[in-house]
């Protein structure tokens, strides 16, 4: 027995008894449990299909509500600190440190093999979440959008320090200060920032204001006034206020206005908006160090597109752990060893070898099954038993296989 997993528009952990998705983007009926990370649109949706079994935190099913009502049934709520079971798997629930109520799975099959999948993580405390803590694990799934020595980001001090400055400065220029952020999140930080450094009054947008709500019901206090009030319209006249609005919102009309965009993404920023390089991801020297704790077997990249490769390099190069995107995975489990090992290896080989009659250098399969981690000696070791057992025959020279 030996857990698997595998990227399938989500993240696929399959024991011999059991099978399971993490934050999937797309409903299929062949999950029968769901496990959800977060309220972002990317993670949650998960909550809007009919798995049997789908678990989250109540805080990330209220926030998912502020945009679109979920399907109740099947819901199951989690809180950091949880442990239970479905099917033969034990799910262990941590805190992600990235957004209200967000949370990371471990996920320990039958015989004690442990995943852990982070979702978007934050290994940084924050006004309103503390950081995210490592846990040892065999493999480690892990939120690669800020995984490349490119994305190092000031410290939360210094963030809310330019924050408030350059909100006091634009004042003084006759402009509203307007932050562009991500309404769950970013956009709560940034209110926090203010309120805790200024006592300039904070515009919200109506979205970001229906996430306050949700985050105020869970014990933060944030002072703000909604864009829809007369007050905020008072205030935005007199250019006596700050405005926070969605990524893409856009500024009421007549508002004579300062912009700046709060994302980690700001670093790079050239449009002419301030940039705040404020973000709920962890960034690079975060992730290593996270990584590190967990003292994996086998690290797992996702989500970051070409910085899951970058992540990926620095872990091996680094931390001597191996580690790839998992796009680039139809994953064994490290810890599978001989026969099992082998015989996956030869499905491999298989799966890549498909056209009969074709010639096959070993160079060639070799570098497709490393890339799905298997060492030089199990290829050959699976190319000789295929002989063997004459699926392939040995064409010519030593190193060119022919399908039968
Ligand atoms: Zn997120
Ligand atoms: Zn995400």
């Amino acid at each position: 027995m030996t857990l698997k997993v595998r990227w399938n528009r989500g993240v696929e952990v399959e024991s011999s008894e059991s099978i399971l998705i993490l934050d999937p983007t797309v409903y299929d009926p062949s999950y029968e449990y769901a496990l959800i990370t977060h309220a972002h649109s990317d993670h949650s949706k998960g909550l809007y299909y009919p798995f049997s079994i789908k678990c989250s935190t109540e805080e990330t099913v209220r926030l998912a509500e502020v945009y679109r009502s979920t399907m109740g049934e099947g819901w199951r709520r989690v809180r950091c600190g949880d442990r239970f079971r479905l099917g033969e798997f034990e799910v262990r629930v941590h805190n992600a440190g990235h957004v209200l109520g967000s949370v990371y799975y471990e996920v320990v099959s039958g015989n004690g093999e442990t995943l852990v999948y982070t979702g978007d993580l934050n290994t940084v405390k924050t006004l309103t979440m503390e950081a995210a803590k490592p846990t040892s694990c065999d493999v480690l799934v892990i939120d690669a959008t800020f995984g490349s020595p490119a994305f190092i980001f000031p410290s939360r001090e210094e963030l809310s320090v330019e924050v408030s400055k350059w909100s006091i400065d634009s004042l003084r220029e006759g402009k509203v200060p307007v932050f562009q952020t991500d309404s769950i999140g970013n956009a709560q930080e940034i209110i926090s920032m203010l309120n805790t450094m200024t006592n300039i009054p904070v515009v919200t947008h109506p979205r970001i204001s229906g996430v306050n709500k949700v985050y105020e019901s869970s014990g933060h206090r944030l002072e703000y006034i909604d864009l829809r009030s007369a007050d905020a319209s008072e205030l935005l006249s007199r250019r006596a206020c700050t405005l926070i609005l969605p990524k893409r919102g856009r500024l009421p009309s007549g508002v004579k206005a300062n912009l700046a965009l709060a994302s980690g993404w700001a670093l790079y920023l050239k449009d002419g908006r301030k940039p705040i390089p404020l973000s709920d991801h962890a960034d690079f020297n975060g992730l290593l160090e996270f990584i590190e704790g967990c003292k994996p077997k086998l690290v797992l990249t996702f989500h970051g597109g070409r910085r899951g490769r970058v992540l990926a390099e620095y872990v091996k190069k680094r931390l001597g752990v191996e580690a790839r995107p998992i796009e680039f995975c139809e994953s064994v489990f490290p810890e599978t060893k001989g026969k099992d090992r082998l015989r996956a290896c030869e499905k491999e080989v298989l799966r890549t070898v498909r056209i009969r009659g074709f010639l096959y250098k070993f160079r060639w399969i070799y570098q497709n099954l490393k890339a799905k981690g298997f060492s030089k000696s199990e290829v050959e070791r699976a190319l000789e038993s295929l002989v063997d057992t004459g699926k392939l025959e040995v064409h010519g020279r030593e190193d060119v296989f022919k399908v039968k």
